[in-house]
């Protein structure tokens, strides 16, 4: 374990958020306006979760949701829910997906399985 008021520790420090102007930044909602993806609301499901359990057991204790930071379209969230166990359960904002496939491939228990959207025939990508 690395003290974080060492050098090393200092290092390793996540550098300060980049500051959001609208012009040059944005957030991850204004990235996915941007990106010009427009999903079918009735769009079958195209990010398979295998076992929410693990989310809301395992993965909040050991990783603290990793798919909230790596997903860059906020697609997964984990919001209060009174009537889970924990208290909180994962929320899938499938119509944000911009289809990168990192879920499929950063999930550290490799339970989500991302499968092409709209049944195959892809999602609108409108232009800029
Ligand atoms: S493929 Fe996964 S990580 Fe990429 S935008 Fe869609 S839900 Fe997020």
């Amino acid at each position: 374990m690395v003290r974080l008021d060492t050098p090393e520790g200092r290092r390793l420090q996540p550098p300060p958020p980049v500051a959001i102007d609208g012009k040059l930044t944005f957030d991850r909602l204004a990235d996915v306006y941007n990106s010009g993806t427009a999903h079918d609301e009735d769009q079958p499901v195209h990010l398979h979760v295998a076992d929410t359990d693990i989310c809301i057991y395992q993965c909040a204790v050991e990783y603290k949701n990793p798919c909230q930071r790596f997903c860059p379209a906020a697609v997964y969230e984990m919001v209060a829910d009174p009537a889970s166990p924990t208290g909180e359960r994962l929320q899938i904002n499938a119509s944000n997906c911009v289809h990168c496939k990192t879920c499929d491939i950063m999930d550290p228990y490799q339970i989500i399985t991302w499968v092409p959207p709209e049944g195959g025939d892809g999602p609108n990508y409108g232009k800029m």
